[in-house]
């Protein structure tokens, strides 16, 4: 099915597909020819879902939604951050490539908001994506959270905090209010290699 023809509903269901073929390791073969990439370069790219995730190594979103060529449109970041540079990325992906769908991902055991909680020197820029996670952790110890349980609720918090940056954008929430885009929060569980949508 084409993603031109698709809503967030029937996108989201393919990665849901996707997620629970690569936990059950049934990963399916994937058309990666170079007829495939000619393809994709003739006729341009119509990807079904755009997701944002963390640069962690553990967690490429293609792999984990057992996805291929042109079916994904992918920013990664450090703690799946959301700064100008990130937003446009996601701009473009929804209002110019007409993706109907946004997942917005973190996952268990970041290391970027390990480090946050932590606390200590974040030496060049990684200053800058602790300063982004920090009202996250902030906001998880106001609400008695500590211990280990504290980078996971500060986890889901900074999900929820980018949400709210990318649904500041203008053609975000255009596009949300007619209908031709939805967010859909999700959670990455290295454990047993779950995508928790919530
Ligand atoms: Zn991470």
């Amino acid at each position: 099915m084409s993603s031109e023809h698709m809503n967030a509903e029937q996108a989201l269901q393919l990665l849901k597909e996707g997620n629970k073929r690569f936990c059950n390791n049934e990963l399916q073969s994937k058309n990666v020819s170079g007829q495939r990439r000619k393809d994709l370069l003739n006729n341009g790219q119509k990807p079904f879902a755009v997701v944002l995730s963390c640069s962690d190594s553990r967690v490429p979103p293609e792999v984990i939604f057992d996805q291929a060529l042109g079916d994904i449109f992918v920013i990664r970041v450090a703690g799946n951050v959301v700064s100008p540079i990130e937003l446009g990325s996601i701009e473009y992906g929804v209002e110019h490539l007409h993706v109907p769908l946004l997942i917005i991902m973190g996952h268990d055991n970041c290391g970027a908001v390990k480090a946050t909680v932590d606390g200590g020197e974040a030496p060049g820029c990684i200053g800058a994506i602790v300063d982004m996670i920090k009202p996250s952790v902030d906001k998880a110890r106001a609400a008695g959270v500590n211990g280990d349980d504290l980078y996971e609720k500060a986890c889901d918090e900074n999900i929820r905090a980018m949400q709210a940056i990318v649904e500041k954008s203008p053609i975000i929430e255009e596009l949300i209010e007619h209908g031709h885009l939805k967010i859909v929060l999700a959670k990455y569980l290295q454990s047993n290699g779950e995508a928790v949508f919530f």
